[in-house]
């Protein structure tokens, strides 16, 4: 137990970690071009704030919280998704009171409490953006462009951009209806969790893995049949701006997304190179949520990218990418004298940026170049007291192993000409 982590979590170092810091400079670039700024709340909240934010029907709220309670019993749980936060940091921190839209994005662990596989976690990591305050066609194709954007700029070609509407909340009421006069005759061969969704939250049905469900659904009817006027312009403009900026998409009525706060556009990007768990991005607009959580009634829109999801695909079509330990320069010594200087001169170097390693194990001059070669040192010095009397000593080039003789106190100053 003590040296193996829980399930469903993972340490990250190493050429995976590279990968990750590599992904999340993209990110951020991105964000910045997009002008949406970092926010970071804090990793766990009061357990309401999910019940309402997220939904009591969902998957989410229903199996998948940590929840527990802290030392004067309050109830806390760990945050299983980005957005709820940030809307309750936009109303706390009055951020509707600045310049209108909001544009704001994180990167966030989430926790879960699921059936661990690949690309299935208990701590995961969204990246995720929220534009808050338009109800605008436009603000939906902005967001929509990001995660595109994103998915051009990690490289990688092979996913899908699926789109649908569910209205706003008559539409919904009109269509659950619909929904369940065409489910009422199939009751029996849905699975059990949908019997119970039936009921209470009958749309949820079309997001059901289970075969037989699938099945059942295929033929339903569908949202999009039954949006009211204002929905349907609504829609028919987000998807002429998509045209408009040559991003390709496929209506599928399936996508119902798993959160209850979701109106209007909803969307996900999907890939086939992962296996089951495809779905990289999903979001879409979810007007009703800043005022379920006590604001004004304030329209936004917003996506997460699973982010462990999104290495996988970028390996599944790009392979694995190492990142080969390099140095600028090793400086070896012999004697105490010389690992007086040796570090003295590291630590001067490395202030001025050039990645600079010397010894700690007392290693004898020979094994001392060993270990220059493995961290892949582009120089090499060794001194001792003859360099350290003449303030000079031989720099060599590690690659063409050509030899220089260079002045110690000149040594950053070479060192950087040089590189
Ligand atoms: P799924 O249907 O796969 O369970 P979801 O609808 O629950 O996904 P969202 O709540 O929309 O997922 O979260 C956004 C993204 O976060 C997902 O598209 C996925 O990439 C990622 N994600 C969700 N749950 C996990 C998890 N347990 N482990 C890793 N990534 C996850
Ligand atoms: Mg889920």
């Amino acid at each position: 137990m003590l040296t193996k982590a829980p399930r469903g979590t993972k340490d990250l170092f190493g050429d995976e970690m590279n990968a990750w810091l590599e992904m999340e400079k993209i990110i951020r670039d991105l964000c910045k071009d997009f002008g949406y700024g970092e926010i970071r709340t804090p990793v766990f909240e009061h357990t309401e704030l999910f019940q309402r934010g997220v939904g009591e029907t969902t998957d989410i709220v229903q199996k998948e919280m940590y929840t527990f309670q802290d030392k004067k019993g309050r109830s806390i749980t760990l945050k299983p998704e980005g957005t709820a936060g940030a809307v309750r940091a936009y109303l706390e921190q009055k951020l509707y009171a600045g310049i209108q839209p909001t544009r704001l994005y994180y990167i966030t662990p989430a926790f879960r409490y699921e059936k661990p596989q690949a690309g299935r976690m208990r701590q995961f990591h969204q990246f995720g953006i929220e534009l808050l305050g338009s109800d605008s066609p436009t603000a939906d194709a902005e967001v929509i462009t990001v995660a595109y954007e994103l998915l051009k700029r990690v490289g990688i070609s092979k996913v899908k951009l699926h789109i649908n509407s569910l209205g706003g909340p008559e539409c919904r009421k009109k269509y659950n209806e619909k929904l369940k006069e065409y489910l009422k005759d199939n009751l029996d061969h849905l699975c059990e969790t949908c019997r119970d969704r039936f009921e209470r939250n009958p749309l949820r049905i079309l997001d059901c893995k289970t075969e037989s469900c699938k099945k059942i659904v295929s033929d339903a009817p569908t949202v999009l049949d039954v949006l009211g006027d204002e929905c349907r312009a609504h829609f028919e403009k987000v998807k002429a701006l998509l045209d408009e900026m040559g991003i390709p998409y496929i209506i599928d009525p399936g996508i119902v997304r798993g959160l209850d706060y979701y109106t209007k556009t909803v969307f996900e990007f999907i890939s086939t190179d992962i296996g089951a768990q495809g779905t990289i991005c999903g979001g879409g607009r979810y007007n009703n949520l800043v005022e379920e959580l006590g604001g004004q009634p304030t329209p936004a829109v917003g996506f997460a990218v699973g982010l462990e999801r999104l290495l996988l695909v970028i390996e599944a079509e790009n392979g694995k990418k190492t990142y080969p330990v390099t140095k600028d320069i090793f400086i070896g010594s012999i004697g105490d004298a010389a690992l007086l200087k040796a570090h003295s001169l590291i630590y001067q170097l490395r202030q001025a940026g050039v990645t600079a390693e010397g010894d700690h194990f007392n290693k004898s001059v020979k094994a001392q170049m060993k270990y220059a070669d493995k961290i892949g040192a582009k120089y090499s010095m060794i001194i001792g007291d003859d360099e350290i009397n003449n303030g000079k000593a031989i720099l060599k080039n590690m690659e063409t192993k050509e030899e220089r003789e260079v002045h110690l106190d000149e040594l950053v100053t070479t060192m950087k000409s040089i590189l």
